[in-house]
This record gives C-alpha cells, structure tokens and sequence, in this order.
C-alpha cells in the first residue's frame, strides 16, 4: 500500500466527524484491541485498486461537540471589536492572547508545540513510524475587521478536537499529524494574504520583502513580530521555509465564505481546484484642474480612465472563454478627492483569478493593454501597472476527493463538487511540496 493511499484516505475522515460519529473496523494486525491504525480507523481497504468503504464493528469516534462549540465562542472573545463581530489582528494583543489560547489546547491535547520566527504554529502528534513524513491539517486565527467566529478557526480547533477524539478511542498514528496555524492568512495589517503559509512553502521574494514591509502606521513587519514574541534575533526569515518533503499531505477545513452551499442546503463541499489569484495595482495620473475652470475639451481625467478601465476589466473577464474568470475591481481612489477638483491621479486594485492560469494570465495581458490604450485617448499618463502577486491553481488530489465523497455518503452528509474561488493557505501548501492537497468548504 502506498503512503499516498494511507494519507489521501483517512484524513479527510477526521473533518467529517466534527458533528457525526461514524463505525470503525477493529484491527486484524496487531493483538491490542486498543491499538488501531489509521487502516483501521478510516475502513479502508489495504488495496488501492479498490476503494470500497467497508467499515464493520461498532466502535464509535464522538466529537465533544459542546466542548468545541465552547473553544470557538471562547476564542471569539479575543476581539477588537465586540461580540458576535471578530477583529483579531496579526500581532496584536488579541492576536497574542489568542495564539496562547490555541497553543494551551495542543498542550492540553497532548501534542507537542512549536513555533518559527514569524509565528506559524505547529502542534504534533507522533506516529508510531516517525522516520514516515506527517499528515498535516490547519487554518488561521487571524480576523478581518468584524468578521465572524469560525473564519479560519474551524480549520484549527476542529482539528485539536479532531486529534481528542482520535486520542479518546485509542488510536496511534502511524504517521505523525501536525496541526498548523498558519501566520496572518489575513492581509489587513500587512497587506500580504496568506503570509505564513508562502514563506512556508518557500517564497524567497516574501522573505526579502517583508525586511521592509511597514504596516499603516508605519510599524515594520519584523518590529511587529518581536512586539508579539517572534523573530527575535532574527532577520533571515528564510528559516521558516519547509524542507522538500516534510508534509504526505495537507487538508484544510474552512467555511464557505459564499452562499451556494447554503442556499442550496448542501452540508460539504467538495473542492476540486482552488482559483489562482492575481493582483494587480494601476496609477493614472493626469493634470487635475478646478471642475468649473477647464472645459471639457481641455480635460485629461485621471477619474475617467479609471472608470473606463473598469469597464475594459468586467469586458475582458466576461469574454476570456471561460466561466470560472472572475475580475474585480475593489479598490478606487481618486487624488486629490474633493468633488470640484478634476481628478490628477486615480489608483486601483485589481482581483483576477480563474481555476486555470493561462485564462488567467490572458486577461491580466489584455487589462494591461487596454490600461495603455486608454492612457494614450485620455492623454493620462499610466504610471504604474504593477502585478502584486499572480499565485498558481491548485487542484485536489483525485483519492482523496474519493475519500472525502465516500465518507459524505457514508455518514448521509449532502455534498457537491466546487471550485474554491476564494484561496486559502492550502493553496500555498500545495505548492511547498507538490503533494497532495485538499481543501473542504463547509456550510456553518
Ligand atoms: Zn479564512
């Protein structure tokens, strides 16, 4: 049996349970009616040529569903902003305060804590074949200015309840679990998604970058860091990236963050790709002027081109030949911003993303097109045309895509394929080592 069998099928088993039980198989291999492996647990069979779930026995994995329930309200506390609104920025008090929280409950779990220099978090279980490589899952913590309690969080108490029940049944893993919480996922402090989980899957351009990236209130990512208790002594933070290899594979349980799950009263979906997303920030700068003094003729509005680059986006995205792209616009400003002063400059952020990269990257070729073309009919100057960041897709391993459905009907869980539009940090672990992924939206 290969090790990607043993992984890509069981793992996905330990988000299902969060508010089911199901039956285990009892071991045939080994006399100790208390020791199982993962085999064992999942009900899968030995041989990957067939994949029949076949769970027999009644030995019964429950999740304390109230004892969760109670970690994710509890952790909601840690809050900017007040109940039932979450605000927990990255190395903030509460942020801090929380991190302690999560790491308290690994302990308490009874997995070994560690943590690098930026603060991703790693809680281990070892397996009884340490040499194999770990089974990894997680999330983040960190919260967008009033957002909501299971953001992220599902993702990493889940699974500390996840290993307590496993502990409780008198399971032994064959390999390692770690438990990961990832680093600002987050981009509102430093205007960087998914921060921990890039530099983890090697970003040497993040590494570099963040030496003098500053927050809003001009505060460095590394003064930030040390004011929370990490980074120390330490710039290089190329020491966090993993080694080749360190993780079989990786899942990650999150909310949905759309509403077709819910609308259509589907408990789970399963993801099948995760969309690339790119970012995009555009300047035009034109000569400005008072909106009663220049006539019309005489204008170059930075406003206007703006505005017809919009247009020129939501016209690309729409006609790029595939229904998955996606173009967004989500931020506009206007210099000098008073309502009769002709707009000298006007600065945009742009969302583009689609499942495959090279729609993708077609679009942004036409964006930029048509940004210089209208830079020349406004006689507006494009003065920046910068792409941020342009992520690879991501797509699910197909066994564990199986296991995930088989597992669904094995617990009479609803479920239908998706496409994750929105990105999370299993699309970073996905590139760290080129493994398996998986990644499962769930309606709360
Ligand atoms: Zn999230």
């Amino acid at each position: 049996m290969s090790w990607k069998f043993f992984v890509s099928h069981s793992l996905p088993l330990f988000f299902l349970f969060f508010f089911y039980s199901f039956p285990l198989i009892s071991t045939k291999h080994n006399d100790d009616p208390t020791f199982k492996t993962m085999h064992d647990f999942s009900g899968y069979p030995v041989d990957e040529s067939s994949h029949t779930f076949t769970p027999s026995n009644s030995i019964s994995l429950s999740v304390d569903i109230q004892a969760l329930q109670k970690q994710i309200d509890e952790l909601s506390t840690f809050s900017d902003t007040p109940a039932p609104s979450v605000t927990r920025i990255l190395y903030t008090e509460n942020d801090v305060l929380a991190r302690r929280y999560v790491k308290n409950l690994m302990g308490l779990a009874g997995l070994s804590v560690t943590e690098d220099v930026v603060g991703n978090i790693f809680g281990r279980w070892d397996g009884y074949e340490p040499k194999l490589t770990a089974v990894a899952t997680g999330s983040h913590i960190d919260a967008i200015p009033y957002s909501g309690k299971y953001d992220g969080v599902v993702g990493v108490l889940g699974a500390i309840e996840a290993i307590n029940a496993l502990k409780r049944s008198g399971f032994k893993p064959k390999r390692s679990l770690e438990i990961i919480l990832f680093t600002s996922e987050e981009p509102t402090r430093f205007g960087i998604s998914c921060l921990g989980s890039r530099l983890l899957a090697g970003s040497e351009a993040l590494a570099e970058a963040l030496k003098a990236t500053v927050d809003g209130q001009n505060i460095s990512f590394l003064e930030a860091a040390r004011s929370a208790g990490y980074a120390r002594d330490e710039d290089d933070l190329s020491r966090v990236f993993l080694k080749n290899d360190s993780y079989s594979a990786f899942v990650e349980l999150h909310i949905e963050q759309a509403p077709i799950l819910e609308e259509e009263g589907i408990s789970i979906g399963v993801v099948t790709n995760i969309a690339a997303p790119a970012s995009i920030k555009v300047d035009f700068e034109g000569n400005g002027g008072h909106a009663g003094g220049v006539l019309m003729p005489d204008r170059n509005d930075a406003g206007l081109a703006a505005a017809e680059l919009m247009l020129a986006i939501e016209k690309h995205a729409t006609e790029s030949g595939s229904l998955d792209t996606v173009g967004t616009v989500g931020i506009l400003e206007l210099y000098p911003g008073a309502i009769n002063s002709i707009p000298s400059k006007a600065h945009l952020e742009i969302d583009v993303r689609d499942i495959e990269e090279s729609f993708r990257n077609a679009v942004i070729n036409k964006i930029h097109k048509a940004a210089k073309s209208i830079a020349k009919k406004r006689k507006v100057t494009l003065s920046e045309f910068k792409i941020i960041n342009q992520d690879p897709p991501a797509h699910s391993n197909g066994s564990v895509i199986k296991a995930v459905v088989d597992a669904s009907d094995e617990l009479n869980l609803t479920y239908k394929y998706m496409i994750s539009r929105a990105y999370h940090d299993s699309l970073f672990m996905a590139s760290s080592n080129g493994h398996d992924i998986y990644s499962m939206l769930q309606r709360i």
